[in-house]
């Protein structure tokens, strides 16, 4: 079974996950392999996910997407940031932009010369210099290309990912990816190495495979029902274990970013689309009730509700292989990071991306699944740590919710990241972390941690040159916003919305 050449692989599940899989494999492997997904829609999807971060414009790019046709196929909207409100104290807020405050350095970053500034007594704040976050404050959206990449605008969408869903079932099955109605209910495996074999529907239907893709969202009907890969549960760390999603009508102003409102015990977000607001509660059930959190849901909506809430549990963590025997787990399945950067379609993305990288042409080898493992963990781990970031560097005083996670001991490797910074205002990115210095930046800065020190570099500049700087940066910075047209203008004349 392990050196059988791969020319049948079977997706099970139909969510964003299942047709990101398909979309990817079929694309890129293409006439080499057969690609059938099931789907059942007596299961359905989990019906949630909407906010995205930069590099599904690769995806999308990769799979021969046009982006105004996916932006109105999607009721799309463009992203540039996330606004984190409440989070170090109430009544205060941050953005974490996908832009870059300032100006890439080579040998000494932006905030250094900035915090020198601010000993100079520059009162800006280092957002003041970020593009991203100034077209956010200003409502406003354009595709910025220039070759100097100091007036880039990265930027991400928000969508109804159902639809996404529903997009890339039409171009896969263009593209000769089979889909098959009908629910699994038995899985068959090879008696001598357990790999998987097939699996039957509930009409008897059997379908057979060389490599399988679980896609099955959070239950992970091959990883976990039937191959028992175990689960690293990461709640100690990251304790809601709830969410309650309800959509809302549209705002008369779309924003170009994603609002994330912290709670006694929890976190609140809201989506902006073209036409709703995505709604939800993320909480503890330590705290709250599911009666309470939807409460406190229903009465922090800006606009009347649109459908009835929908509940979700989950366990925040691992699955601990994301490739065991011939399954690789992609999605929900795969394990479970909160959404608060919104970096679980990401991680369907890259899972895929990897797998094609490593793809078993010619048969299962060990070494090239242990590669894949090791890269899939470093990459839950790394996101793992930015989130519990957020959580851990608080000042909030209203719940033991709060409290619980500033006392709480963290990964060696966030510590080492936090002081490391507190120091001497030192980042760097490790392998191939998602999140860059910028973004780490921010959100430490917007936490409240504090660099003690600063490079040297910035030191040796004379008093006039540091201010000299800043102006010009905040100067050049600002120029496009003049120019750029509202997101809601943006949206109609590009796409006809
Ligand atoms: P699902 O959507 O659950 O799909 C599972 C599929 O498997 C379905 O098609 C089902 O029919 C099929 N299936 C299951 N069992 C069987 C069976 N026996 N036979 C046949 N078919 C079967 N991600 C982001 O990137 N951004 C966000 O803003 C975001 N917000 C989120 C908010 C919450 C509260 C949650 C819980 C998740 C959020 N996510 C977000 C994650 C995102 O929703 C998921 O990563 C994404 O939807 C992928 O889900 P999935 O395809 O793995 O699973």
């Amino acid at each position: 079974m392990k050196n059988k050449a791969v020319k049948n692989v079977v997706i099970v599940g139909g969510g964003t996950a299942g047709w990101i899989s398909a979309a990817v494999i079929k694309r890129l492997i293409g006439q080499g392999v057969n690609v059938n997904l099931i789907e059942s829609e007596e299961i359905g999807t989990v019906g949630v996910g909407e906010a995205t971060i930069p590099p599904i414009i690769t995806l999308n790019n990769v799979l021969g997407l046009d982006e105004k046709e996916f932006i109105r196929e999607t009721n799309a909207t463009m992203k540039l940031a996330i606004k984190f409100e409440n989070w170090r104290v109430d009544g205060e807020s941050y953005f974490h932009t996908f832009g870059a405050p300032g100006k890439s350095y080579a040998f000494c970053h932006f905030h250094h010369y900035f915090k020198r500034a601010q000993e100079l007594g520059v009162k800006d704040s280092i957002w003041d210099y970020d593009l991203n976050y100034l077209a956010c404050q200003a409502g406003k959206f354009a595709h910025i290309k220039s070759p100097d990449p100091i007036i880039e605008m990265p930027y991400a969408y928000h969508f109804d990912a159902s639809l996404y869903a529903r997009f890339l079932r039409k171009k896969c099955e263009e593209m000769g990816v089979v889909r098959t109605e009908g629910m699994i209910t038995s899985v068959q495996q090879n008696p001598e190495d357990g790999f998987i074999s097939g699996v039957t529907l509930s009409d008897g239907r059997e379908i057979k495979g060389d490599l399988f893709i679980d896609c099955s969202g959070f239950k992970g009907l091959l990883t976990q029902q039937t191959l028992n890969t175990g689960y690293e549960d990461w709640s100690h760390w990251l304790p809601c274990d709830r969410a309650v999603a309800m959509p809302s009508e549209r705002l008369e102003n779309t924003l170009p970013y994603t609002r994330s409102i912290a709670h006694s015990a929890g976190w609140q977000w809201r989506i902006p689309l073209q036409h709703r607001n995505g709604n939800g509660l993320v909480y503890s059930s330590n705290y709250y009730s599911d009666d309470q959190a939807l409460d406190i849901l229903a009465s922090n909506l800006d606009t009347k509700p649109l459908a009835e809430p929908n509940f979700i549990k989950f366990r925040t963590g691992r699955r601990r292989k994301q490739w065991n025997k011939n399954v690789i787990a992609v999605g929900l399945s795969s394990g479970f990071l909160e959404p608060l950067e919104s970096t679980s379609i990401h991680l369907i993305q890259s899972a895929v991306v990897r797998l094609i990288h490593l793809f078993p042409h010619e048969g299962i080898k060990q070494k090239q699944v242990d590669e894949y493992n090791k890269q899939s963990q470093l990459e839950f781990e790394q996101i793992r740590d930015f989130i519990i970031l957020h959580y851990h560097v608080n000042e909030r005083d209203d719940s033991h919710f709060w409290k619980d996670l500033r006392e709480m001991d963290v990964p060696e490797s966030l510590t080492h990241k936090m002081e490391l910074f507190r120091e001497s205002g030192n980042l760097f990115r490790e392998q191939n972390d998602l999140f860059l210095e910028s973004s780490w930046l921010q959100v430490l800065m917007g936490q409240g941690v504090t660099q003690r020190d600063y490079h040297p570099l910035a030191k040796s500049l004379s008093e006039q040159k540091i201010l000299d700087l800043m102006h010009n940066i905040k100067r050049i910075k600002n120029e496009p916003i003049g120019k750029i047209s509202s997101h809601d203008d943006f949206l109609k004349q590009y796409c006809g919305n």
